[in-house]
């Protein structure tokens, strides 16, 4: 079996899973973000895969693949072949037509649906795929926790009314719910942002890890739980219900008179202090720029995100800052993008008043101002991002803070997609109606990283049964011993038939080596052939918990399923 196991990997393997999955020989990488998925890999994903669609399956989803080569046309029609961003990788065929490899797939089923669906008898209707997705990910550096070619089950739903919507929503919800508990996971649904995408409702399903990329906020004492990048104190109500026609993808330059003050830029722009927040002060050799990032969900979602991460220093977008600037094409290179351009707001809004206080230069907007002179301070207290210890905005209870990584996101679509691509139906009236929609993913190869996250001690990885590349590692110490081989090959058949699947290591390797090879591993249980083999007995291991012991083959037989 190809399971080349390393003692050691290179410093830039951060994240444990990114670093357990390179020593235990399950992936290599061919370019950044992009990996090879060796035979202990292949079977782990297989085996969440199963996990998934048998939970699709019985909520009635069907299973479809599309092609990840997506025409450019489809895309225009919804716009999102240019606002969709540097995420999105594109390509011409040899009569250079355009296309590109699909990093989601609204476009390509709404598009199915309005072909094939033109009646309320028909609906709802489920399906889903399990597929490979492309995005050219900013930072692809954590291995499979964040690919620019990596496995998503994507789901879509399709409704004549909001009520079916909302049951298939439930059904995801409680599907997904299943999905991480069976793949032994410590996880929270949180409410997200639905920003960018619009829509009234969506979830994203976190598991719980220090290593998570995103910052959760949960109640002490009742079921509140929230990505921070959503979660204010106080708040604006009509913020998160805002049609999806309002959702503007655009990202504009602001030039204000001097010393305008941040209540009258939000007059002006005609934008609520929360999305105010959301805009990024940048200083541009020495000039300080407003931007607001707003619109298209995946990709604005994406820049916010980079941008914000503020000690990073780096931005998601050269051509963000380039169309702002105005700078001529080739200021904003990768490389030099960094050293000229600094982002000095961060996203709590305390921050934004820092650096505005900061800036003072020409032609650039909220000059000269100053906090109390200029703009009342309390103006925005009801909108800073939540803190640790506040209280609970549903009973009151204490917020505690929390790291999470995305591992899956439910969405309510509502009619953004099927109105731009005129995807309809005819309703019991006879009338013509935008098709209501849902989408549903989870990252399949994320997940994988993600388990190895909450599941590995110093020695390996620990697997749970349910995503486990084999149920049983069985060692035969020295393969040159007559009784130890022939015990071993007895009971490898004897665990094969009962339906086990079984790592048989019968190299002619120092047992030290099997053994810390077997812990890195990290399969379930480990039975072990060695001295006693004469008398028929064998040690049995537990990955996890360590408990060891002896039993004679027998019984070992006879624990078998
Ligand atoms: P993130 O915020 O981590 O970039 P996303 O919100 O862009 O993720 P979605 O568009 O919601 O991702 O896609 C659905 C799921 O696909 C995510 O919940 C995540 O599990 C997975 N996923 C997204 N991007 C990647 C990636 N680059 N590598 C692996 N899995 C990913
Ligand atoms: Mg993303
Ligand atoms: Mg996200
Ligand atoms: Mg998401």
């Amino acid at each position: 079996m190809l399971i080349p196991t390393l003692r050691k990997v290179g410093a830039e393997a951060e994240m444990a899973s990114h670093r357990l999955m390179l020593r235990a020989g399950m992936i290599r990488q061919l370019a950044a973000g992009v990996y090879t998925y060796l035979p202990l890999a292949h079977r782990t994903l297989y085996k969440v895969e199963q996990v998934v669609r048998e939970e699709m399956n019985r909520i009635g989803a069907q299973e479809i693949l599309m092609p990840a080569l997506n025409p450019s046309e489809l895309w225009r029609e919804t716009g999102r072949w240019d606002t969709y961003g540097p995420e999105l990788i594109t390509l011409q065929d040899r009569h250079e037509r355009d296309f590109l490899l699909g990093p989601t797939h609204e476009e390509v089923i709404t598009d199915l649906l309005r072909n094939e669906v033109n009646s309320y008898k028909r609906l709802p209707m489920s399906l889903y795929q399990i597929q490979t997705k492309y995005r050219d990910e900013r930072r692809p550096r954590s291995g499979l926790l964040r690919g620019r070619e990596f496995l998503m089950k994507d789901a879509y739903t399709f409704h004549a009314d909001r009520e079916t919507l909302d049951q298939a929503y439930q059904g995801m919800y409680h599907a997904y719910e299943r999905i991480f508990t069976r793949l032994g996971l410590d996880f929270r649904a949180v409410e997200a942002d639905s920003g960018a995408i619009g829509g009234t409702e969506n979830h994203e399903f976190m598991v719980l890890a220090d290593s998570g990329e995103d910052t959760l906020t949960l109640c002490d004492s009742c079921d509140y739980a929230a990505n921070i990048e959503t979660a204010r104190v106080g708040g604006h109500e009509g913020e998160k219900s805002r049609p999806v026609a309002e959702e503007i993808s655009t990202v504009e330059k602001v030039s204000t008179p001097k010393a305008s003050t941040i209540e009258q830029v939000t007059k002006m722009l005609d934008i609520s202090p929360h999305r105010l927040m959301k805009s990024l002060l940048f200083d541009v050799d020495g000039e300080p720029v407003l931007v607001l990032v707003r619109g298209d969900h995946e990709a604005n979602e994406v820049k916010v995100k980079h941008a914000l991460d503020a000690d990073q220093c780096e931005l998601a977008d050269e051509a963000v800052v380039q169309r702002v600037t105005g700078a001529p094409s080739g200021f904003a290179g990768p490389v030099g993008l960094k050293e000229k351009v600094r982002i000095i707001a961060d996203h709590a809004v305390r921050d934004l008043f820092d650096a505005v206080t900061g800036a003072n230069e020409a032609d650039a907007h909220l000059l000269h101002v100053t906090p109390e002179r200029d703009f009342q301070v309390d103006h925005f207290a009801d909108v800073r991002t939540v803190q640790e210890g506040d209280p609970c905005p549903h009973c009151g209870g204490t917020l505690r803070f929390s790291r999470g990584i995305e591992v899956g996101h439910v969405f309510k679509l509502g009619t953004k997609y099927s109105e731009a691509m005129q995807a309809t139906f005819l309703d019991r009236e006879g009338k013509e109606q935008p098709l209501i929609m849902g989408c549903y993913g989870i990252g399949i190869s994320r997940l994988a990283a993600a388990i190895i996250e909450q599941h590995h001690d110093d020695n390996g990885i620990t697997w749970p049964l349910t995503a486990a590349p084999f149920a049983v590692h069985l060692i035969a110490v020295n393969m040159k011993d007559e009784n130890q081989a022939r015990l071993a090959e007895q009971l490898y058949g004897q665990l094969v038939q009962n339906g086990l699947e079984v790592l048989f290591d019968d190299r002619q390797e120092r047992a030290g080596v099997k053994f810390k090879d077997s812990d890195l591993i990290g399969i379930p249980l480990r039975i072990t052939v060695g001295s006693k083999a004469a008398e028929e007995v064998v040690e049995y291991k537990i990955r996890r918990s360590g408990e060891s012991g002896h039993l004679s083959a027998q019984e070992l037989s006879n624990q078998l399923p």
